[in-house]
């Protein structure tokens, strides 16, 4: 490559940080939410604990049978020949055996029913040779013990069963609800706002006049704090002027934990958003070497001695769905839970050349799909700009390329990072 002065639109920029600085420096400026409140654990799906959760009870709580069939003492199963038990009683789940169980004779027990006291073996009933309704005979092929579930086998009392900060997931409440607690406490979900900038946006039922666009950002954006579970104000279009755009700050600040801009970080004529940052709070960034992407402010807002952390993502509606995936959704993640997400990657074969200058790292809208021999293979949507919002519609991958990668070759193998679980 021949040498040439610096442009703006120069892959490398040095007041540009990395994603990686980037995304260390959000996780060091955010303080986790320690507020709980109290939830029936139907409503706790996808909530994070706000403390660990430790067994008040044994699950199961009695020795109980696993299958449908016969209980007796192990000690009187046949060695040599087969026996003839008399059936001396029934435990049904729910409905456990009254009468005391005598060695020599079996109990019918159904799946989930207490053994009764003295057996500690259960026959499923497939094994035996039912003689008539009073009488069962048993061959000697059977092991004591079988077919028993134990006391706490599952939970044991007074054992940590989750930890605080945890992610509920549907089995979770089902746990829950197994150890007989109907109401936990989850720690206060965050409030995030957001707001549009551009004197272009209309609003849906408008008509557009000419250079007029509808507004996309903020509905990509509530859909997808809606998937996280976050308190959503959504602040609509505020026009490109110096005193809307302080005013929308000031209002985002007082009711939020994290807001959100789009558009006007670029350094357009009326482009508001990095001044009143720098007016009313502190900048920790301005600039990631990512694309799409690249104007990216993050800061910290202070009000009444509470912090708001502030993401002002850029216009594009491509380049808000990347920068908020990248960066948006695991600082929500980490204040809401004090822990750090982990973004599951997979190897992919790229199925076509992309072409790429060192410098920056790409977030390329890639459709993988899993070959009949099992290997993963990966091409692009189409066009890439970042105005394209058709590109993340089509895509089901991001193909992660490096800031030093010089590009890919048909063959090669890449990064993907999947959608599923993530959008
Ligand atoms: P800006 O960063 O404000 O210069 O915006 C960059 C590009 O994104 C412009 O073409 C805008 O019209 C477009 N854009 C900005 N905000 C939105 C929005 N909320 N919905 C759709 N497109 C937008
Ligand atoms: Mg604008």
């Amino acid at each position: 490559m021949t040498k040439r002065p610096a442009s703006c639109l120069d892959a490398f920029e040095a007041d540009a940080i990395s994603v990686d600085t980037a995304r260390q420096i959000i996780t060091d400026t955010i303080t986790p939410i320690s507020a709980s409140e109290t939830v029936p654990i139907r409503e706790s799906l996808k909530r994070y604990l706000a403390t660990d959760i430790i067994s008040p009870i044994n699950v199961p709580p009695h020795t109980n049978s696993a299958m449908d069939g016969y209980a007796l003492a192990g000690n009187d199963l046949p060695t040599n020949t087969a026996i003839d038990y008399k059936i001396a009683g029934t435990s049904f789940a729910g409905i456990p055996s009254t009468q005391t169980y005598q060695s020599g004779t079996v109990v019918r027990i159904m799946t989930g029913g207490v053994m009764p006291a003295g057996t500690d073996t259960v026959i499923p009933q497939e094994l035996v040779e039912k003689l008539d309704d009073q009488t069962i005979r048993l061959e000697p092929e059977h092991k004591a013990g079988q077919n028993v579930r134990h006391p706490g086998e599952d939970l044991a009392i007074g054992k940590k069963v989750f930890e605080k900060g945890r992610k509920l997931s549907a089995a979770d409440i089902g746990i829950l609800a197994s150890l007989g607690l109907g109401q936990i406490d989850v720690l206060a979900r965050p409030k995030v706002a957001f707001f549009s900038t551009g004197d272009e946006l209309r609003s849906i039922g408008e008509n557009l006049k000419e250079g007029e666009i509808y507004d996309s950002n903020r509905y990509t954006l509530f859909a997808m704090l809606k998937n996280l579970n976050t308190e959503i104000i959504d602040l609509g279009v505020i026009p490109d002027t110096e005193e809307a755009i302080e005013k929308a700050f000031t209002q985002a600040a007082a009711e939020s934990d994290i807001f959100i801009s789009t558009g006007g970080v670029s350094v357009g004529e009326a482009d508001y958003i990095k001044p009143t940052l720098k007016k009313l709070g502190e900048t920790h960034f301005w600039k990631v070497a990512m694309k799409p992407g690249r104007p990216l402010t993050y800061g910290t807002l202070n009000h009444n001695k509470r912090q708001t952390k502030f993401f002002g993502l850029p216009g594009n509606p491509v380049a808000v769905m990347v920068t908020f995936l990248q960066f948006v959704q695991p600082a929500i993640h980490y204040l809401a839970s004090g822990k750090q997400e982990k973004s599951i990657t997979l190897k992919a074969i790229a199925k076509e050349t992309i072409k790429k200058r060192p410098g920056r790292t790409e977030y390329i809208r890639g459709i993988f799909e899993q070959t009949p021999e099992g290997e993963f293979i990966v091409r692009r949507t189409g066009k890439q700009g970042s105005g394209i919002l058709m590109s993340m519609s089509l895509a089901n991958c991001f193909i992660h390329l490096n800031a030093d990668s010089n590009g890919v070759n048909e063959g090669d193998t890449v990064e993907i990072q999947v959608f599923e679980g993530l959008i």
